[in-house]
């Protein structure tokens, strides 16, 4: 089993992803349900996008297949993403129409603040 993250663009710029990494590297939080039987962490990966946040040279297809080719079936929808988007379900069912599996979510939220994830 593989697994990726997926998060949101809007964050880009702010975070570095670590909070999402410690969780998985301690096992906690949305990665507890693995207990011993850990999955690799194959990939940290920016959503489809909106009006917002996508740019030129997107190719969505691309990042799906190589995602496909590298044996990933599990995607987490990040905690960032909970928190700033309004098309939550979109982005899960684009990826379970791909054939992911979908955890929902990465880390526990610290604190209420959009900039601290
Ligand atoms: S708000 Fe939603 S669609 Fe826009 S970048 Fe964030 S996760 Fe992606």
């Amino acid at each position: 089993m593989k697994i990726a993250i997926m998060a949101c663009r809007k964050l880009i710029g702010k975070c570095s992803g670590s909070g999402c990494f410690d969780a998985y590297n301690e096992s906690k939080d949305a990665f507890e349900v693995y207990n011993d039987d850990k999955p690799v962490l194959s990939s940290f990966f920016y959503c489809s996008g909106c009006k917002t946040t996508l740019g030129e040279s997107e190719n969505w297809e691309h990042k799906m297949a190589q995602l496909k080719r590298k044996g990933v079936d599990t995607i987490h929808i990040s905690l960032c993403i909970k928190v700033e988007c309004d098309n939550y379900s979109k982005h899960e069912k684009i990826l379970k129409n791909y054939g992911f599996n979908v955890v929902h979510g990465t880390h526990k939220q610290k604190e209420k603040s959009k900039i601290r994830l």
